[in-house]
């Protein structure tokens, strides 16, 4: 009978010694176990095998197992035995009895989550041995809040435990009544403990309830090994303060301690002298006499990487570019941030056909039958609302076809239906079938009483489950998977019906009689949903593992390379979990109540579990941080790189040239893309007709214009006004006053406030007079009213720019169509709508001013033109010019609005209608002639800015500079036009090659691609 510890650094052997002791101990008789932590089992039992075939007789066991193996040899268990989802629902049943009496907890005890909280506190009150009565104790000397909050959690424990104790059997009482029992048999024999040996290895602590177990079975064994990793910091302590736990424990026992074993030689790296120097040197904190060991850094590197992507491209090019001694199974990955990297590195190891294992369970919320279940009562709960029934009918699980379904989807969204509109026909009569196939569906549902008992709320469910068939559709799935061998798939659906089931009996067995709303049945169920997985198949034996720091052991492996090795990531910042608060936990732990490590002590058992994780491999380790967000934000690198750079001063971070030499992967960027001559032949033939404004969105990005325009991808009408529905009804009440005014033989300089106001109302209700959707609801109602303020003040505002100046209305919404040959024959057509030209006589000459209303906050940029991405403008000026013969004199964009001036004093008519011109001020070019700017704007004048153009004269009669030019000569404006028709010709000569790139023009932060549809589709990374 005694305790040893055998303690070392990573890599000294440990796990082998304890192997190889066990291997000794084969020939006798006497009990053996080598005892894991539970996550470790299956690894540890696969180790034990691989290296000793005949091993068979050890057993591989968990604190947990090793109970229920005894409480098995002890004859019966202590009652039924309920794992953590059967006390989900204990806990669910039990808040449901007390919620009356809670006050801290008292609006919460419903809330999402809370289950799962209060459950982590129970536990850990199990584990740390504390009893309600303690926390009332407490509870007397605390601030009101934390009695009040101490006190409800007594109340919800004492509930608990007397609805649990004596019937259930609870994984986190286990040990505790393993205990009374061993305690109990103190003077009878059990054979399966006594004179036994036990190994207990890959634990660096253990909790109150562990350590009781383990003096139990120190009474009764022969010998209890306890390994134990040192770390080269003294600061990463866990096993430190564990061992002297475990003395204590010995001492007061009376069980003898054996020497340790001391094991100094790290045979783990014996090859690699640089990994041997991170496990002797590597520290917590910053350590300026760390040693320097600039000759050891070809074990280790560090990678900058620009984003993410590129850091999972960097790994898998290194795992490409390998040395082929080194198997894919030889290669471990760790995250710091698992959540952001496991679909990058899933979709481009699959791309890239490199075997990936992801050690952990698949969440049984993504399964589709679960989410039919939760879409189904969702549909009651929010009351048939858009997403419930399109997220039930995506499941493929109600055998309507999904082509009808899109299109029902098509029809709901443009029909604005859901509530009681789906009580009503549908006038298509096809989609209305699937309407009414849809509601008996869910009959069940709708007929029955929406509080229930939970067993009838259950029985409801498999009714509809019944009634689709799903376990016929199930098979078929695993059929269709397996004939394609893709067994892991095909193994998730086989298990989510025996999961399903089992989740429904324990909900029956648990609560079957409490009387609850379908919402709480909801809450409760998806409780129970949080606590099952399915279990993921290994797809080969030679694959890469993703494994999680701490939780994951990787036996024997060769290169780790560790993703996301950036700050505040790696180590991964320790949540809280449970109802404690750091502080509260110090404040229970200052009147001796012990509970888990409060956030600082976490932080130390994070960093620790890195330590350990990263000395795993025997040969390399990589640690690669990403530069970027995908925001564009800038990231620093872990603190962790910082102290391994202390070690190895010499070591440099890595960047494209490092990520060059394994052959980079480019990561998604502007790419080149053709149609065939054919298919450029077929689609445009030797003429290509477009708007002045798709051949901006062409220059914008081919790619965007491809899908958009030659495609013809649109996203879904819905039933709602959109801006650019806005925008375009602006246009269509501002060309429609222009023509009322002149058909009235009226001019826009003799207009008041209330022509205006009437010309637009009536306008606005002819326009509208069609469409429902402006009328439907009160939103859609204040749209429209603001549409009719936007019109009337942007009008007010133009005839006041028209009677400023000399230019006169002439042409409104006014076609153009203009031709502009390209090469090898062929034509570009370019049509479009002016919205307004505005001419002005002077001598023989006239002058033609453009005008486009623009309802956003567009610009003029005069780079923009020459790039292409502005050229409506031009090209219309250009057009006008030459039908008139005339000259140019100006062109504009005027900024539709209903500006409000903010003023704290109280302004004459006068100032304040001068203050709300200021804001119509229009962008563009002037022409630089005195005639023609007066004309525009009779008030300019030396030291004037206007009110109506971009114009502003110095004192000195020179134009004001500005960063874009406002105003150019004629012979600028002349040359301006060639350099868009040059540009409209390369464009249109682009199309006709058949470009169709997703090589998006950029200027600043501001490129397309920030408010593009496509991104999906093209692959630019946003
Ligand atoms: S996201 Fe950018 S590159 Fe992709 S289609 Fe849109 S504009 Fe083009």
């Amino acid at each position: 009978m005694g305790l040893r510890f055998i303690l070392g650094k990573p890599g000294t052997g440990k796990t082998s010694l304890c192997l190889e002791e066990i291997y000794q101990k084969l020939d006798g008789n006497a009990p053996l176990y080598y005892l894991v932590p539970e996550q470790f089992s299956l690894q540890s039992e696969k180790l034990l095998l691989s290296r000793r075939a005949a091993a068979t007789q050890v057993q591989v066991l968990s604190f947990n197992r090793l109970a229920y193996r005894l409480f098995s040899n002890f004859g019966g268990m202590p009652g039924k035995f309920a794992d953590d989802l059967g006390k989900q629902m204990l806990l669910r049943k039990v808040l449901f009895e007390v919620a009356d009496n809670l006050t801290y907890y008292k609006s919460a005890a419903n809330k999402h989550g809370f289950v799962e909280s209060l459950a982590d506190t129970i536990t850990e009150m199990n584990h740390y041995r504390i009893t309600a009565p303690e926390l009332l104790d407490r509870a007397a000397n605390s601030s009101p809040a934390f009695a009040a909050k101490l006190t409800d959690i007594a109340k919800i424990s004492t509930a608990y435990r007397k609805l649990v104790d004596g019937r259930y059997l609870l994984t986190d009482d286990m040990l505790e009544i393993l205990c009374q029992k061993l305690d109990s048999l103190e003077n009878d024999p059990i054979p399966l403990l006594d004179g036994a040996y036990f190994w207990v290895d890959g634990f660096s602590g253990f909790t109150p309830q562990e350590r009781q177990v383990l003096k139990c079975i120190l009474k009764r064994a022969n010998n209890v090994s306890v390994t134990l990793t040192l770390a080269a910091d003294p600061r990463l302590s866990p096993p430190k303060i564990t061992i002297e736990k475990l003395k204590n424990l010995a001492n007061n026992a009376r069980i003898k301690i054996e020497p340790e074993t001391q094991l100094e030689k790290n045979l783990r790296h014996a090859n690699a002298p640089g990994l041997a120097a991170f496990v002797n040197n590597f520290t917590m904190l910053p350590n300026k006499a760390a040693p320097n060991h600039s000759q050891n850094t070809n074990n280790i590197e560090i990678i900058s990487a620009f984003d993410r992507y590129a850091a999972v491209n960097t790994a898998a090019n290194y795992i490409l570019s390998r040395n082929p001694s080194i198997r894919f199974r030889d290669i471990a990955i760790l995250c710091g941030d698992r959540t952001h990297y496991e679909k990058i590195l899933q979709t481009t190891f699959d791309r890239l056909n490199i075997p990936l294992f992801v050690d952990t369970e698949i969440d049984i919320l993504s399964h589709p039958l679960t989410e039919l279940i939760r879409a189904a009562l969702d549909i009651i709960i929010k009351n048939w609302n858009y997403e419930s029934v399109f997220r039930f009918l995506k499941t493929r699980l109600t055998s309507l076809p999904l082509e009808t379904i899109d299109q029902l989807e098509n029809y709901v969204l443009e029909h604005g239906i859901s509530s009681y509109r789906w009580r009503y026909p549908f006038n298509n009569p096809n989609l209305d079938n699937t309407r009414q196939a849809l509601l008996s569906i869910l009959s069940t549902f709708t007929n029955s009483k929406k509080t229930a008992t939970v067993q009838a709320h259950a029985r409801h469910i498999f009714d509809m489950l019944y009634a689709l068939n799903i376990s016929a559709t199930l098979q078929s799935w695993i059929d269709t998977c397996t004939a394609a061998g893709d067994h892991a798939t095909a193994r998730m659906h086989k298990q989510i019906w025996p999961k399903i089931c089992e989740i429904f009996d324990k909900l029956v067995e648990m609560l079957g009689d409490e009387e609850v709303s379908i919402k709480t049945f909801a809450a409760t169920l998806d409780a129970g949903f949080a606590q099952v997985g399915l279990g993921r198949v290994p797809p080969t034996t030679d694959q890469i593992v993703l494994g999680d720091i701490g939780r994951s052991r990787y036996p024997e492996i060769k290169v780790m390379i560790v993703l996301g090795a950036n700050e505040d990531i790696l180590p991964p910042t320790p949540s809280q979990t449970g109802l404690f608060t750091d502080y509260e936990r110090q404040t229970l732990q200052n009147t001796g109540v012990e509970l888990a490590a409060e956030n600082i002590h976490r932080l130390t058992e994070s960093y620790y579990s890195l330590y350990t994780a990263m000395s795993q491999p025997s040969d390399k380790l990589i640690l690669i941080y990403s530069s970027t967000t995908p925001g564009g934000k800038s990231l620093r690198p872990s603190p962790v790189i910082n102290r391994i750079r202390e070690i190895f001063p010499d070591l440099t971070i890595q960047g494209a040239q490092k990520l060059s030499e394994y052959g980079m992967f480019p990561s998604p960027t502007p790419t080149s893309a053709l149609l065939s001559e054919a298919s450029t032949a077929c689609l445009y033939g030797n003429t290509i007709i477009t708007a002045a404004s798709r051949l901006e969105s062409f220059a914008r990005c081919p790619f965007a214009y491809y899908m958009t325009y030659i495609l013809k991808a649109q996203p879904r009408k819905r039933f709602q006004v959109l801006p650019t529905d806005l925008g375009t009804l602006f246009h269509s009440v501002m060309a429609e006053f222009s023509k009322r005014v002149w058909e009235n033989g009226e001019k826009h300089n003799n207009l008041t406030h209330t022509d205006i106001a009437q010309y637009v109302d009536e306008i606005v209700n002819v326009v509208t007079a069609n469409s429902n959707i402006y009328h439907d609801n009160a939103r859609n109602r204040h749209m429209l009213d603001k549409v009719r303020r936007t019109s009337a003040a942007s009008i007010w505002a133009l005839c006041e720019h028209i009677k400023m100046g000399d230019f006169v209305p002439t042409l409104t919404e006014h076609e153009i169509r203009t031709s502009i040959p390209l090469e090898n024959g062929r034509n570009l057509t370019v049509t479009g709508y002016v919205d307004r030209v505005d001419t002005l006589k002077q001598s023989a000459e006239e002058y033609i001013k453009i005008i486009d209303y623009k309802s956003g906050s567009t610009k003029f940029n005069i780079e923009e033109a020459r790039h292409g991405i502005q050229l409506q403008l031009m090209i219309y000026m250009n057009a006008i010019t030459a039908m008139r013969n005339a000259k140019p004199g100006g062109m504009f964009y005027f900024p539709i609005g209903d500006p409000i001036l903010e003023t704290d004093i109280l302004l004459d008519k006068e100032t304040r209608e001068k203050g709300l011109l200021s804001q119509f001020k229009m962008s563009g070019i002037a022409l630089s002639e005195e005639t023609t700017l007066n004309a525009m704007d009779k008030s300019l004048a030396p030291g004037q800015s206007s009110t109506v153009i971009p114009v502003a004269i110095n004192k000195d009669g020179k134009f004001k500079k500005s960063i874009q030019p406002t105003a150019l000569d004629i012979e600028s404006f002349q040359t301006l036009g060639q350099e868009v028709t040059g540009k409209i010709k390369e464009l249109g000569n682009r199309m006709t090659k058949g470009d169709i790139s997703a090589a998006p023009y950029t200027k600043g932060p501001k490129g397309p691609c920030n408010f593009c549809k496509f991104g999906a589709v093209c692959g630019i990374e946003k």
